[in-house]
């Protein structure tokens, strides 16, 4: 039986026939368990409308009010996120346990919002000349457009979410077409919460909803999370039609390994990073690059590691899931065939991986590529599965060349007990997010996430301090009641006295 999943918009369930319908499957079985109605952009403007009709009495909501809201979406939240991590694992295929921990790094920043009445206070100048203060505080921008990738069906919308809404901004949330569910059982949630109506609204779609809410003139900002390509196609266009845009890309994360690491704790470290999630996290380890002599001494050690891991259905206690659709699945092997024939060697072949699920799962199992040519694909592109390069490199300096010279800058870490190397790595590294010793270096919700290069547009990061910054805009205001000292006609610029 498949569960058809419309929109939600005003409060409601948003639906009607002759619907364009996406495919959404179990990827641990491979059978579609829901239709996903896709929207036209006459359901984009129908959210939009809701999101753009409730903003004034929204912004205009007391901060105790707003508070109280979200602040009982949290309650619910921390009660049900069971539901909701069956949700995300029946949809993307990620482990019970993993889909409860995104959750938990999207509570986090649900939490960090909730101080959100400290964080909007304005400043205020007295006598800034005489008789004259001057202050400043922020308002909410309007409507605020998230559109989120795949991978983190429940994290991603939550780096932004709760910081808009806490704003005093309304919402129309675009998540991934492949694992829709997610987003609709947090509006249900909000709503129960006591959110008012059209607060928060989700159409569903593709590539014709995207374009419908970069073009719309009352969407008035953009923040988006996925794919390199996709996110420079969002950056350029939502800019054009005068946004604000926040635009996440891919990434291709590397962990330089140095020789007085210690072994066992970086073994472990590219085990989790590069294989939990099935790799399909923007700040997943997927190259290692071993400052000689330590490779071979590594990779004994990773491999036998990997030998451990249980690939298979997410609800069954496994250590991995399947990948999220068959396209995805073959798309990553033909990655694998590419670095072999481009001279790799295979350490550990995923793609005789005996699962324990169902045969028509999307599945491939952890693989380890040893000597990558720096020059093929593989090493190049971003892969987004569950294969994990190793790159060898003669010096420090030449890993850190290695790194930087690539597209991405997203993620990195460095493995060492010396601490001048990684204070020097995290100042020369080209990159947004550095890990000393921590292979997925996730910034805390009151900190900021962002790469650099192709990993990201726009100058503004998502949650932390840059999150209330993006959705919201300041004022400036200079003020003087009148006394005695009222000073007459005089043309020229104001100068302070
Ligand atoms: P994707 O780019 O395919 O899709 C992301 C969103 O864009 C989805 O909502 C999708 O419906 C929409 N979309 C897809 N094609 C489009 C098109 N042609 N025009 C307009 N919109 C379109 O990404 P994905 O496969 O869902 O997610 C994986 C990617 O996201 C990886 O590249 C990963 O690195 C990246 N990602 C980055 C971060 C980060 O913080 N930098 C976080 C998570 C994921």
């Amino acid at each position: 039986m498949t569960t058809r999943i419309p929109h939600w918009i005003n409060g409601e369930r948003h639906d009607s026939d002759d619907r364009r319908l996406g495919t959404v499957y179990d990827p641990a079985t491979g059978e579609q368990s829901g239709a996903v109605v896709l929207a036209e952009p006459a359901d984009v403007d129908a959210a939009v409308a809701a999101a753009t009709t409730v903003f004034p009495a929204w912004r205009d909501t007391s901060i105790a009010r707003r508070q109280a809201i979200l602040f009982r979406f949290r309650e619910l939240l921390e009660q049900r996120k069971p539901e909701l991590a069956e949700l995300i694992t029946a949809e993307h295929g990620k482990v019970v346990s993993d889909a409860l921990g995104e959750i938990a790094r999207g509570q986090e920043v649900l939490e960090f919002a909730l101080g959100f009445a400290d964080i909007l206070k304005g400043d205020y100048s007295v006598n800034a000349s005489t008789g004259v203060d001057v202050y400043s505080f922020r308002q909410p921008i309007g409507v605020a457009a998230i559109i989120s990738p795949f991978n983190f069906p429940a994290m991603v919308p939550m780096w932004f979410f709760p910081i808009a809404l806490a704003s005093g901004n309304t919402v129309v949330l675009k998540p991934s077409e492949k694992d829709p569910s997610a987003a609709m059982w947090m509006a249900e949630l909000l709503t129960e919460a006591g959110l008012p109506d059209g607060v928060f609204n989700v159409v569903h779609g593709d590539k014709v909803a995207v374009d419908a809410l970069l073009e719309h003139p009352d969407v008035a900002s953009i923040s988006f999370v996925g794919s390199t390509p996709i996110a420079r196609y969002i950056y350029e266009t939502a800019a054009r039609h005068g946004k604000r845009v926040q635009s996440l890309g891919g990434a291709k994360n590397h962990m330089l390994v140095l020789p007085d690491a210690d072994l066992d704790l970086v073994a472990d470290a590219a085990v989790n990073a590069g294989f939990g999630s099935a790799g399909e996290r923007c700040m997943a380890i997927s190259v290692v690059v071993a400052v000689e002599p330590v490779a071979d001494a590594l990779i004994e050690k990773i491999s036998e590691r990997m030998a451990g891991l249980r690939i298979g259905d997410g609800r069954r206690g496994c250590d991995m899931g399947p990948l999220v659709t068959r396209e995805h699945r073959d798309k990553v092997a033909g990655y694998i065939d590419l670095a072999a024939s481009d001279g790799a060697e295979i350490v550990v072949d995923g793609r005789g991986v005996v699962p324990d699920g169902a045969p028509g799962g999307f599945w491939l199992g952890p693989t380890l590529l040893d000597r990558v040519p720096t020059t093929s694909a593989a090493y190049i592109e971003e892969i987004f599965g569950p294969v994990l390069s190793i790159v060898r490199v003669a010096t420090y300096e030449e890993g850190v060349e290695l790194i930087n010279s690539g597209a991405f800058g997203n993620g990195t870490a460095i493995f060492t007990n010396d601490g001048g190397a990684a204070r020097r790595f995290q100042y020369e590294i080209q990159v947004g997010m550095i890990g000393v010793n921590v292979p997925i270096p996730v910034p805390v919700a009151y900190h900021s996430f962002g790469g650099w290069k192709a990993s990201a547009f726009g100058d503004s990061k998502a949650y932390g301090r840059q999150g209330f910054h993006f959705f919201t805009r300041e004022k400036a205001v200079t003020a003087r009641w009148l006394d005695p000292s009222h000073g007459g006609i005089n043309l020229g610029f104001p100068q302070n006295t």
